[in-house]
């Protein structure tokens, strides 16, 4: 398979945030995102066998620090399912060598191969993302009580797709959490704060308690951890 990266790190936006975790971020993307911050992941990488990547995360295997003390890995991208022949198994061997497995991906790839055991974080592109209308609504299906949907808004219209999408599809109570997460300026750099967001913390907090929205307020910690330019963090 195409890798582009294989690091460890923070988790840094799902209900795993905070966790060491080790990264394993797959080449190409099929989408392109108006706020996307790994542009870097869509070309070039190098091909590594599921063996490689085995042997590389285990070599940086992170302390297992979350409630099972397993150690984590996020299966990240770029889209990682566009090469769902390799990365399915890839998941499957990391589950079987004991790590709690994390799959970041946009919901436009069918979902229904991967291992069941895997927790899918799964980002659904709102309409101010540059790809809506993207999400295949037949993965809603592949959802377990222990995956988490993540929504990433930028204004006001993307808020309320957001909120009529979890009403619509009665996602309350059926996956782990629903993430609500601020945009990031793509161009941030420098100062570690909220003042990179597009979307007030604040101002998105009060429209959550406002409607009564039964969702999470995500930061993406790494951005307020290291320079928000930083790669491989
Ligand atoms: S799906 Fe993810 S990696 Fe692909 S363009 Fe959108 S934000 Fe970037």
């Amino acid at each position: 398979m195409q890798i582009t990266e294989i690091y460890k790190s923070l988790q840094g936006e799902s209900t795993y945030a905070g966790l060491p975790c080790v990264f394993v971020r797959l080449t190409g993307c099929n989408l392109r995102c108006t706020w996307c911050d790994s542009e870097f992941s869509f070309y070039g990488g190098k091909k590594m066998t599921i063996d490689d990547v085995a042997e590389e995360v285990a070599y940086l295997r992170p302390c297992g620090a979350g409630p099972a003390r397993q150690p984590l890995v996020e299966i990240t991208g770029g889209e990682p399912m566009l090469q769902e022949r390799e990365v399915v198994p890839l998941m499957e061997r990391l589950l079987a060598s004991g790590y709690k497995v994390l799959l970041e991906t946009s919901g436009e790839r069918p979902l229904g191969r991967v291992p069941r055991d895997v927790v899918k974080v799964v980002d659904v592109k709102c309409p101010h993302s540059g790809e809506p209308d993207t999400f295949d609504l037949a993965n809603l299906g592949s959802l377990t009580a222990h995956d988490e949907l993540k929504f990433v808004l930028s204004d006001r219209t993307d808020y309320e797709f957001a909120r009529d999408f979890i009403a619509q599809h009665q996602l309350a109570g059926r996956v782990n959490a629903i993430l609500f997460s601020p945009a990031f300026r793509k161009d941030a750099t420098g100062s570690r704060d909220t003042s990179h967001c597009l979307l007030d913390p604040e101002q998105l907090a009060q429209w959550m308690l406002a409607d009564n929205v039964p969702a999470r307020l995500s930061l993406q910690i790494h951005k307020l951890i290291w320079d928000p330019a930083a790669k491989g963090v």
